[in-house]
């Protein structure tokens, strides 16, 4: 077997989804640009880590959607070989007592500076494995509660033991991004009991609990898995279910739970995302690093060639984009026509929509899960018209893939084609399909504001505004998530309503209060500067570089995880990894 890229890993970094390739499906959103990004810095800055992930032959799935905007789903074909190097290591699990052998992919990821970084993807799709167990490793989030549950015990505890059979052995921590990776600690535990039967006691779970790091990604009660306890007995069997009791499981598997028990250091994605979670789980101190954005990654061609000139090492330290305070207005204005007319001539290409490049332009577009309240913006479809025709002409660009179980977001996305169809001729609006990082890419940086309008306090971070400001487009937002740092009224951007609390007075509909927040604001606010002060509008968008792109970046938030929560001080006077 060739040589492994990085010989002692500080750490191993175990995520559900990592959207690597933009031509590789294996991520759903959020949650696994995120990972992809945390895996890119790392390469750029040297630091050594490895990722481990699953497969996904079929990807999430690949959107379609009719004249009505009706959603259906079809397994996306790609081909690993392209994009992957097959391994010879193999692994076995035990599930429902049933031996299932796993082979591993590797990705390399080469950072600025030539740094390797590897990214393993399991796979069940071998022939010695049943059909069914073949499948483990075919979609993303598809399948039942038992599918997924099969799938995190492939991740935790195939993944534990592939990095061994791949010839890791002394990894220093272990980072749970989400808690699907939670049943890692039982392929840890399984390390620490030393020979026989013995059961696992409490020290063993700290000798584990030193090792893991745990990054809890939302606020939402019921966005945590849990499964039953009879499922997970069967599942996992006797032996492993008696070992997660010792680790608190008692009448349900719950991976928060249990990740929050074994891990060092806990934290959320977002100051306030990280108080909201501290109250959810009294028990266990949790801090916050706020989530970034891969700075390369997101920044359009024009905005690549402005930075390069004046800010040319903002690729390996993006906290330079700070200096951007100095450029000159009409370079800011120029680079960004640039990533407009991109977009604008794409959409018009894919959709023959007739956007037109001197219109404000204001784009959303994330997973249409309800919270994200899709349709805010046409909460009163004649005041939106007539805000139209009173401060300036826009146009709207939506994208977004409900789950296909999520018939709520599904109906979300036929209203915002209902809505187009009612405001033609007044405001046209866009609807693209098949929202991914390619189209994130053009969008986020080509529209001139980035509407983000969540129910609070359901958006933990939220990334698509921090690829949207490193392109200096300013976000119109609701105070929630990430947007709460990052909102300086008139400067990096615009709030929808202030506080939550203002909001809910007397006693009301939050949709509405947002919605009358919103109008407001465009009409008021936002519209107006754009066509009738532009300076301003070009002031506004190089403090959103400045201020927000130096600091929600990845390179930041990798330096925080390595303060705060990795100790990397400690591992070099070989506290975690004696040489
Ligand atoms: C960045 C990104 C997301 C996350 O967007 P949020 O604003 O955090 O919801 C989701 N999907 C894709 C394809 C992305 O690139």
């Amino acid at each position: 077997m060739s040589t492994t890229p990085v010989e002692k890993p500080l750490v191993a970094y175990f995520s559900m989804e990592i959207g690597l390739d933009p031509g590789m499906p294996t991520y759903a959103g959020g949650l696994g640009v995120l990972a992809g990004d945390t895996v890119r810095t790392a390469a750029d800055i040297r630091l050594p880590l490895v990722a481990v992930t699953l497969l996904y032959r079929g990807g999430h799935f690949f959107q379609r959607l009719d004249a009505r905007g009706a959603q259906s789903e079809e397994p996306v074909k790609w081909i690993v070989e392209d994009f992957l190097e097959p391994l010879e290591a193999r692994a076995e699990v035990e599930i429902e007592g049933r031996r299932v052998r796993i082979r591993a992919w590797r990705y390399r990821l080469t950072g600025e500076s030539g740094f390797q970084v590897p990214v393993y993807f399991l796979d069940t799709d071998l022939g010695e494995n049943s059909e069914w167990d073949r499948t483990l490793t075919g979609t993303l989030y598809g399948g039942d509660l038992h599918y997924r549950l099969c799938q995190e015990l492939l991740l935790g505890i195939g993944g534990v033991r592939m990095l061994r059979a791949l010839g890791y052995r002394k990894i220093g921590r272990y980072h749970l991004n989400e808690g699907h990776a939670a049943l890692l600690v039982v392929g840890l535990l399984e390390e620490e009991r030393t020979a026989g039967d013995g059961p696992v006691t409490a020290e063993m779970v700290d000798a584990v609990r030193h090792r893991c790091i745990f990054t809890t990604h939302t606020p939402v009660p019921a966005g945590h898995d849990q499964f039953p306890s009879d499922m997970a007995r069967k599942v996992l069997g006797e032996r492993y279910w008696s070992w997660l009791r010792t680790c608190g499981q008692e009448t349900l598997l719950n991976m928060t739970a249990l990740a929050l028990h074994c891990s060092r250091y806990v934290n959320g994605v977002a100051m306030k995302h990280g108080e909201v979670s501290q109250s959810l789980f009294p028990g266990y101190p949790v801090h916050s690093i706020t989530n970034g954005v891969h700075a390369a990654t997101w920044v359009a061609p024009s905005f690549q060639r402005l930075f390069d000139r004046h800010v040319p090492d903002w690729r390996r330290d993006p906290l330079t984009l700070r200096y951007a305070v100095g450029i000159a207005g009409a370079e800011i204005w120029a680079a960004h026509l640039g990533a407009k007319r991109r977009l604008i001539e794409f959409i018009n290409h894919e959709c023959n929509s007739g956007l037109d490049v001197n219109l404000l332009t204001i784009g959303f577009a994330r997973r249409a899960a309800t919270y994200k309240r899709l349709t805010l913006l046409f909460h009163d479809p004649e005041r939106l018209k007539a805000i139209a025709q009173r401060a300036g002409r826009f146009q709207l660009v939506f994208a977004g893939k409900a789950h296909p179980h999520d018939e709520g977001g599904k109906e979300l996305i036929r209203q915002v084609h209902r809505f187009r169809e009612a405001l033609a001729g007044h405001v046209p609006v866009v609807y693209l399909a098949n929202y991914d990082m390619v189209l994130a890419r053009i969008l986020c940086a080509g529209v001139d504001v980035w509407l983000n309008t969540p129910l609070p306090p359901h958006e933990a971070s939220g990334t698509s505004g921090m690829k949207a400001a490193m392109n200096g487009v300013p976000s119109l937002s609701v105070l929630d998530g990430w947007w709460i740092e990052g909102h300086v009224e008139g400067v990096t951007g615009w709030s929808i309503g202030d506080r939550v609390e203002a909001c809910l007075e007397p006693k009301g509909d939050m949709d509405a209060c947002h919605a009358a927040a919103l109008y407001d604001k465009l009409e008021q606010q936002v519209a107006p500067c754009f066509y009738h002060d532009r300076d301003r509008f070009i002031g506004i968008m190089r403090h959103t570089i400045a201020i927000n792109g130096s600091f929600f970046n990845t390179h930041r938030m990798i330096a925080q995880y390595m303060n705060d929560a990795y100790s990397v001080i400690d591992s070099y006077f070989g506290k975690v990894m004696p040489s």
